[in-house]
């Protein structure tokens, strides 16, 4: 793994914590020269959990400031990275929020908000990004999906709505980008343990018990590592996935795949 990316510029969105951090992370230990655009500086928390965890970086991470709803933002960012490094191969648009909410009380504002970050933010990024990976040498966009794009829960209308929409994107941009021989594809997490989840569990009353109900939801016995995502996403950046382009690769430990049975029957399946 390690060297596989050396040489290679690397975009992350939202790469100050959680999956975004891991991509970060993969990237780095693989090499790469790793751009992190994201509202927040990492600097000082990815020193002390460096030491803390040990890590070996052979690349390089920097961080440059970067608000994915906001256009002049993201001209500025496009402007930074190639003035530092003159391109960009590898664009992972990973910044995301979710907004949990009853349509009865969505409201337009916070419709708007989920859009602007989790999909306008991705599509104004590769329209400003995609000048700087012409030309590259296999040169690709990976968007961070959801299984919420696939299928939904209760009160996220809008944020299930916004990642069906990455998933149609990335198919759209797969069909435009191919003949410049840039690759796009998407990657669509279950549940993985981060901050914008970890709320859900540490709210209930026997936190064990959530975290063991959760993870009998899903085939492999568990929830998932932000490095879970990581890893498919670097496959997916990576060469060795040079035919693959316009696909959602579902990450969630087989929980979409199973098929729901009653417990009355549940001995006979
Ligand atoms: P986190 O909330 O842990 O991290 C999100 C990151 O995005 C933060 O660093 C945040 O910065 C940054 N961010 C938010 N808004 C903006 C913005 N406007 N511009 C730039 N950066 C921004 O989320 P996860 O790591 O869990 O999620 C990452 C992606 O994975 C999201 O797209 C999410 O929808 C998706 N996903 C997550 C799943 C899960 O189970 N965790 C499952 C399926 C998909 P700051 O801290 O400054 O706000």
């Amino acid at each position: 793994m390690t060297g596989r990316a050396t040489g290679r510029i690397v975009v992350v969105t939202g790469g100050a914590r959680g999956i975004g951090r891991a991509i970060v992370d993969r990237f780095a230990a693989e090499g790469a020269t790793v751009v992190i655009g994201d509202l927040t500086d990492p600097g000082e928390l990815f020193l002390q959990s460096d030491v803390a965890a040990g890590l070996a970086v052979a690349g390089h991470r920097e961080w440059v400031p970067l608000d994915v709803t906001d256009e002049i933002s993201i001209l500025a960012f496009s402007e930074s990275v190639a003035a530092a490094h003159g391109g960009v191969d590898v664009l992972v648009n990973n910044a995301g929020i979710m907004d949990t909410r009853a349509l009865a009380d969505e409201t337009v504002a916070g419709w708007d908000l989920t859009m602007a970050v989790n999909l306008r933010g991705p599509f104004l990024m590769a329209k400003h990004l995609v000048p700087l990976m012409e030309g590259r040498a296999d040169p690709a966009i990976v968007n961070i999906g959801s299984i919420e794009g696939l299928g939904a829960n209760t009160f996220h209308s809008s944020y299930a709505a916004s990642k069906a929409g990455v998933h149609g994107l990335t198919r759209a941009l797969a069909v435009e980008l191919g003949p410049a021989g840039i690759r796009c594809n998407a990657v669509a997490p279950g549940w993985i343990d981060t901050e914008l989840n970890r709320g859900y569990v540490d709210k209930h009353p026997n936190r064990e018990q959530a975290v063991a109900d959760l993870a009998s939801l899903h085939p492999v016995g568990r929830i998932g590592d932000p490095t879970d995502v990581a890893a498919t996403v670097s496959w997916l950046a990576n060469p060795d996935a040079g035919f693959v382009t316009g696909q959602v690769v579902t990450v969630d430990g087989g929980r979409m795949t199973r098929l729901p049975i009653p417990a009355s029957l549940a001995d006979d399946a």
